[in-house]
């Protein structure tokens, strides 16, 4: 008989979604009148911005010209939006990337877990408690972990506790890892990083030889020019940490579809024949697992570059971030304590008195209508907590804090 990938086993039953979703159809099926509110799953859901939407309609007419009829197209990504991308993202902001370091890909959460590919199993990983499950499981399909254990946490991960005690910034291992999972602005808490404190990362990963995974896929949201929204905005960052970006979340890309890795030229690891570079273990990687994001949506991502396409993008991330900032007021004005919203579209909530992250979760559910995502399902450091997102509309939101601030 064929014999599975045992490690799937290990993996959690009570998925954190699932078990939304589950909570959520047993409320609709017990008050099929109620009209919810979803502030739960971090998904978009404003329109495409026109720019990027026409870019796509002329891409696909030309797609049905004989001149201008594309096939497979580069693995790595169309040449004219990795300059775009290297330009506009990263030179800009005085970072040295190039375009020949920028491999396009279909999304990020695919990206954060191939890498994984290119990696010895043997890594020594750690990741920040909470945490975007998507860098954990990946672990654990693979093979990198023990089984779960009381706390829902694996073993052979070293965790890095995150919460209001450390301003949600993990401290700094006193032991040696290889690989580091990063996220900034941070999904779930909404926090953010500041040179320093990614200086400090980026130190820690020379000293010990280890390589940063840094997530930036809410980059946009953030708000003070002073932060960094790229850790090659860090010196020595080139030596030491690869970076995941996406136009999900800011030109609103999650149905269509287009992300990026950037992965430096100066980046080696050891093999068991010696040192080799990154870059090259991932070009071959892509280039035999992967056939290339579509032509139409990547001239649909390099209209995020136009001047248009700029106009649009900022106005849709400003009104997110207004609903963000409606959320924390609100809420603030009704007694909770809440972090982050500032330079993320996420809003994490301290529970209130005696309530777990769960019980909140169906408190709310039953008497606001309103749908969120319970800390602990990030992570067992996530207990007593709660994310709002603010993806959604004016009307819904400011509707969903009118619900809670009356409870
Ligand atoms: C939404 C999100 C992404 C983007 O994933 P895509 O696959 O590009 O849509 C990446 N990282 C985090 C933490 C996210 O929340």
């Amino acid at each position: 008989m064929v014999k599975v990938n045992s490690n799937y086993l290990k993996l959690q039953a009570g998925y954190l979604f699932p078990e939304i979703a589950r909570r959520v159809n047993s409320f609709k099926q017990a008050s099929p009148n109620a009209d919810l509110i979803r502030l739960g799953i971090g998904d978009v859901t404003e329109p495409l911005p026109p720019a990027c939407r026409e870019a796509m309609k002329a891409a696909i007419d030309e797609m049905g010209t004989t001149e201008g009829f594309r096939g497979y197209g580069p693995e790595q990504g169309y040449i004219w939006l990795r300059e775009a991308i290297a330009k506009e993202e990263f030179q800009k902001r005085g970072c040295e990337v190039d375009p020949d370091e920028i491999f396009i890909s279909d999304g990020s959460k695919c990206d954060s877990s191939n890498i994984l590919d290119i990696l010895d199993i043997e890594n020594r990983i750690a990741v920040t408690d909470p945490v975007y499950p998507v860098y954990v499981d990946s672990n654990v399909m693979s093979g990198r972990t023990g089984p779960a254990g009381d706390l829902g946490r694996y073993g052979g991960l070293l965790y890095l506790p995150i919460g209001a005690e450390n301003s949600f910034q993990a401290t700094i291992p006193d032991q040696k890892v290889d690989l580091i999972y990063l996220c900034f602005p941070n999904n779930p808490t909404g926090a953010v990083a500041n040179k320093e404190q990614l200086q400090n990362w980026v130190n820690y990963a020379k000293r010990n030889e280890a390589l940063i995974l840094f997530d930036a896929a809410y980059e946009a949201f953030i708000q003070d020019k002073a932060l960094p929204h790229s850790i090659y905005e860090i010196e020595g960052a080139r030596d030491c940490a690869i970076e995941f970006r996406s136009f999900s979340k800011n030109a609103g890309f999650t149905g269509i579809r287009c992300a990026y890795t950037v992965i430096p030229k100066d980046l080696v690891g050891q093999s068991v024949d010696g040192k080799v570079d990154l870059w090259s273990l991932w070009n071959r990687r892509q280039s035999t697992k992967f056939n290339g994001v579509s032509y139409v949506v990547q001239r649909g991502a390099e209209a995020a570059y136009s001047s248009e396409g700029k106009a649009q993008i900022s106005t849709l991330v400003n009104f997110y971030m207004e609903n963000a900032s409606i959320i924390r007021r609100d809420l603030s004005a009704a007694g909770l304590t809440v972090y982050g919203g500032e330079h993320a579209p996420y809003v994490w909530i301290k529970t209130p008195k005696d309530f777990d992250s769960w019980d909140f979760f169906d408190y709310l559910l039953k008497n606001a209508n309103v749908v969120g995502t319970p800390g602990s399902g990030f992570g067992a450091a996530g207990e007593g907590y709660f994310r709002l997102s603010a993806f959604n509309s004016r009307e819904n939101v400011v509707k969903a804090m009118n619900r809670i601030s009356s409870l």
